[in-house]
């Protein structure tokens, strides 16, 4: 077994960013010369998150959308009162999407759906550098 890993680095927009980083995961798998076996995908910090999503104009204003029920931003978060900081939404939002993803190696390609694709989630509240990790291990 051979692991190999990586990292892919980018910078965001504040208050919800979605990035297709598929060409460069199935870029990296492609280099490895790994044929059978996972891909993980998993973002530096606790204010974004990576997951799939189908990458088309609509998305990009449902999913913050729906964050904003679940997560408002004008709610009062106790985590305001520990630092300061203004992204207690942030935080709960990524922790609930999560940081990273697993996807399956199969012939040295991902089997994602045509309508599939990975992305990065910015959800702080401002711009951020972000580091995405890659690793694929397998044979
Ligand atoms: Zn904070």
């Amino acid at each position: 077994m051979k692991t190999v890993s990586g990292e892919i680095r980018l910078r965001t927009k504040p208050d919800f960013d979605m990035l297709d980083i598929t060409g460069q995961v199935s870029m990296f798998v492609a280099e490895s010369g790994i044929k059978s076996g996972t891909v993980t995908v998993f973002v530096v910090g606790s204010t974004a998150a990576v997951s799939t999503v189908e990458f088309e104009p609509g998305m990009m204003k449902d999913i913050p959308a729906s964050l904003e029920k679940i997560a408002p931003s004008g709610a009062d978060y106790e985590h305001h009162k520990t630092w300061g900081c203004d992204n207690g939404k942030s935080h709960v939002r990524a922790t609930l999407i999560g940081p990273g993803i697993t996807v399956p190696v199969i012939g040295g390609k991902l089997p994602l759906g045509a309508w599939q694709q990975i992305v990065l989630m910015e959800l702080d509240t401002k711009p951020r550098d972000r580091t995405v990790v890659l690793q694929v291990s397998g044979e």
